[in-house]
């Protein structure tokens, strides 16, 4: 049975073609909901070669965010599902107005938001690290959730509840070294999440953290090419340092991400509110 049958979700930061929020839209479609997918415009550029995405290497190119959006709303109605494709960048105030906008004019509603866009600006020793990127870290991966539930709240109070599903990291649980700027704001993001949980629960809105650990898209693959250049240490020798703090030793998928966001998103979560749920293989969170 579908279990978020006629609901409306938004996803941010969509269009990766490996990346943990396709696989939350393609999910979400699957378990009934219409689904707006979002991402910044431009082009996506893989930077590095990885044996997870080998259609997205170098040698291929660039795609428009755009059009892998366009694919992705193609690919839900496939599955015979419903799909609108939106430009959002989360730090930008007037996108977020409009995309709320298109959504409501589209659909009339918004049940399910998914703060999924993030960004690894500032992944530096911490005395390396720039205000600029530190700003920049902060935009997306806080300020624009922020900003989102703002605009999606009185929304979802007019229709009697909602839901709110910020995607974390084992970076909002713990720190390892190198990260400073994306511990920070990941572990602000779960401080925003027991504040709408706790401010929303009366109107029947639930907010949760998804936290994902070592999940094998290319955001996570660029963190392993860079800490084995930095270590001077093959990627193997990297991703087998890493995983050796792995319960189950591998990375996860974003499949695996994806089937907690749809587990927060449906009925089977109506008492769940205000928690970070791990999806991580079992890892130790640092400090
Ligand atoms: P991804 O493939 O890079 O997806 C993140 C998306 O957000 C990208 O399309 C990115 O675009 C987009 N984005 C960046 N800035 C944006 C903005 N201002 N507005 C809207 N979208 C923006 O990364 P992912 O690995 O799937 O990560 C998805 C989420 O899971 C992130 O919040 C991440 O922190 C979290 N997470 C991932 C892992 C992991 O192992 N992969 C682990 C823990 C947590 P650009 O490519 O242009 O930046």
């Amino acid at each position: 049975m579908k279990q978020i049958l006629g609901k409306i979700a938004l996803v941010t930061g969509a269009s990766a073609p490996n990346g943990i929020g396709r696989a939350i839209a393609l999910r979400l479609a699957a378990e009934g909901a219409a689904v707006v997918v979002t991402d910044v415009a431009g082009s996506f550029t893989t930077e590095f070669t990885t044996e997870f995405t080998p259609e997205f290497t170098p040698e291929t190119g660039a795609a428009s965010r755009a059009e892998l959006l366009a694919d992705l709303v193609e690919s839900i109605e496939v599955q015979g599902g419903t799909a609108l494709a939106l430009t959002l960048d989360v730090t930008s105030e007037n996108e977020i107005e409009a995309a709320i906008s298109a959504t409501l004019e589209r659909f009339g509603g918004l049940d399910i938001l998914v703060n999924n866009a993030g960004s690894l600006a500032g992944s530096d020793s911490f005395l390396a690290t720039t205000a600029a990127e530190w700003q920049l870290s902060f935009g997306v991966n806080l300020l624009g959730p922020m900003m989102l539930s703002q605009a999606v709240i009185p929304t979802m109070q007019a229709r009697g509840g909602g839901r709110i599903i910020n995607i974390g990291s084992t970076g909002s649980l713990g720190a390892e070294p190198g990260f400073g700027a994306y511990t920070a704001m990941k572990h602000g993001l779960v401080g925003l999440t027991k504040t709408l949980a706790a401010e929303f629960g009366p109107d029947g809105i639930l907010c949760n953290t998804v936290c994902p650990g070592y999940i094998a898209t290319d955001m996570h693959m660029a963190a392993n090419e860079r800490l084995s250049a930095e270590q001077g240490v093959s990627v193997a020798e990297t991703k087998a340092r890493r995983y050796a703090n792995v319960a189950l030793r591998n990375a996860g998928l974003p499949e695996d991400v994806a089937n907690a966001v749809a587990y927060l998103a449906g009925p089977q979560a109506n008492y769940v509110t205000g928690i970070n749920l791990p999806v991580t293989g079992g890892v130790p969170y640092g400090i």
